[in-house]
């Protein structure tokens, strides 16, 4: 990397729990735009990662940089969740939670402006670019000829895609999701796959996941996982045939 595409910097990072070390020496670094996968086994330490660079879990040791467009660094041990989100941080944890209750539109309008309340939310004015960015993005997802259908009678897959869009609304420049394809059907694992290729290079993202088919599909630097530590980092064939990553990931 040179160090102006860089959007983050992970170095030397240590978190043990009452003793347990769920992250052993973490060095990890994003680029601007890039789509990475992160695999491993269960307790390898990724949703650890995850609340590490969104503030909900504090490191021991080590830091967590974020590179600002505007050229100015931000040290992430130091802010609270909100204010990381802020910084345009967002995440998608494992389980979809849209307003079950509200169409797909609204959802998507319920997370234009993160900072408002949901009641003031349903009270927005939408302005034509708003609506130009609503559809952009229900383009994104897939959504469009849905978007009066309540978020509650979605499919899993569908309530997965309309959080994403919901996160997209945010604009966020780093976008952290978690086993985005857990519990779907194949097609709707592929379409996931698609979508989350589409969003690559406007956004950075951080996929994490086990399933190593939906890692083949994505096929981006892949980055193994284990016991908190990265033990391989490279194209999906590389990492799948080293043997150490067979040994402790694979060959289960
Ligand atoms: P993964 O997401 O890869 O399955 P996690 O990051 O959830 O792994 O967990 C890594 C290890 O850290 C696990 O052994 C887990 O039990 C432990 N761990 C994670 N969070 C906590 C916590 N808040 N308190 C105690 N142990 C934790
Ligand atoms: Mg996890």
């Amino acid at each position: 990397y040179k160090d102006t595409d860089l959007v983050l910097s992970i170095e030397s990072v240590m978190k043990s729990f009452d003793g347990f070390r769920a992250i052993n020496d973490l060095n990890f670094y994003l680029g601007e735009g890039e789509l990475r996968t992160i695999i491993g086994p269960n307790g390898a330490g990724k949703s650890t990662f995850m609340d590490l660079i969104t503030g909900r879990t504090r490191p021991d040791e080590g830091s967590l940089i974020y590179h600002q467009d505007d050229g100015h660094d931000m040290d992430l041990t130091k802010l609270r969740e909100y204010e990381i989100n802020r910084l345009g941080i967002s995440r998608k944890f494992q389980a979809p939670s849209v307003y079950q209750q509200h169409t797909v539109y609204d959802n998507i309008v319920l997370s234009l402006n993160k900072d408002r309340s949901v009641l003031k939310s349903l009270f927005y004015r939408v302005s034509a670019d708003d609506r130009e960015f609503i559809d952009e993005i229900l383009g994104t997802i897939r959504l469009k000829g849905m978007i009066n259908n309540l978020a509650g009678s979605l499919s899993h897959g569908q309530k997965q895609w309309l959080e994403i869009g919901m996160l997209l609304a945010q604009q966020p420049r780093i976008l952290l999701v978690d086993e985005p394809a857990a519990g779907m059907s194949d097609e709707e694992t592929e379409r996931t796959g698609e979508l989350l290729l589409s969003l690559e290079g406007k956004h950075s993202i951080i996929v994490v996941e086990h399933d190593m088919e939906f890692i083949r599909q994505i096929a981006r630097k892949v980055t193994v996982l284990h016991q908190g530590h990265v033990i391989k980092e490279g194209k999906f064939l590389e990492v799948a045939n080293d043997p150490t990553v067979k040994e402790v990931y694979l060959g289960r």
